[in-house]
C-alpha cells in the first residue's frame, strides 16, 4: 500500500509542531506541463488538502505501487 507524508500547515497549527507531518490520504500523483513531479491527497487528521512536490523517482515509485497517475497534457 502506498503511503506518503506530507506537512500539514493546519495540524502544524491546531496540534503543535510534533503533528506537523501527516499521512496523505487520497493520493494522487500529477505531472505537470513543466515535467514537475507533485503529489496531491487529504490530511489523514484533519482532511486538509495536501500538497507535495516529488521527484521523478518517488512519483515513479508510487505509480508502480497503484497511486492515480494523471499528466497535464
Ligand atoms: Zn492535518
Amino acid at each position: 500500500m502506498a503511503e506518503l507524508e506530507a506537512l500539514c500547515m493546519k495540524c502544524r497549527h491546531q496540534k503543535g509542531e510534533e503533528h506537523q507531518m501527516q499521512k496523505m490520504t487520497s493520493l494522487r500523483v500529477e505531472k505537470n506541463e513543466k515535467g514537475r513531479y507533485s503529489a496531491r491527497g487529504q490530511c489523514g487528521l484533519c482532511d486538509a488538502n495536501m500538497f507535495k512536490f516529488l521527484s521523478e523517482g518517488q512519483a515513479m515509485k508510487l505509480k508502480d505501487e497503484g497511486v492515480e497517475y494523471k499528466e497535464a497534457a
